[in-house]
């Protein structure tokens, strides 16, 4: 069910939880301002979720009220896990889906990275 991304934070959510410890993930990398683990269910050989540490339910929000200190700590974690798993050279995909119309699902702002084969048209 997609989420409403103008919603207040709900610090329930599942990488709320992930983020506290308080179910496992499959980590790659983390910082002061990012973590990084493995999507549960891949639809790519690549498929990683990095996501702020701070309490933003989408890009809307994050781009909208996180500190340029934050903003940047991400997207620079963000290029770094995809350089870490070796994905420059062949390329990769990096997208952040923003409620109903993207179908986002976790109401915490997420940017998936994908890659390790051929990725196809931008909306296939
Ligand atoms: P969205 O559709 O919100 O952009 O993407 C949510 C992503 O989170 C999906 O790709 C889904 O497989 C992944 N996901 C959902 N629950 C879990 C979980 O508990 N652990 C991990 N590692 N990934 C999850």
């Amino acid at each position: 069910m997609p989420i409403d991304p103008t919603q207040p934070y709900d610090e329930s959510n599942i990488f709320a939880r992930i983020l506290r410890g308080e179910i496992p993930s499959q980590r790659v990398y983390e910082d002061e301002h990012a973590l990084a683990f493995h999507d549960i269910s891949p639809l790519s050989p690549t498929h990683i979720l990095v996501i702020p540490k701070g309490p933003y339910v989408s890009w809307d929000d994050f781009s909208a009220n996180a500190s340029d200190r934050e903003i940047a700590g991400f997207i620079r974690a963000v290029g770094k896990v995809a350089r870490d798993q070796g994905l420059v050279e062949q390329g990769y995909r990096a997208l952040a889906n923003v409620g109903l119309n993207s179908g986002q699902e976790v109401p915490h702002l997420h940017v998936h990275i994908f890659g390790g084969r051929p990725l196809g048209p931008m909306l296939a």
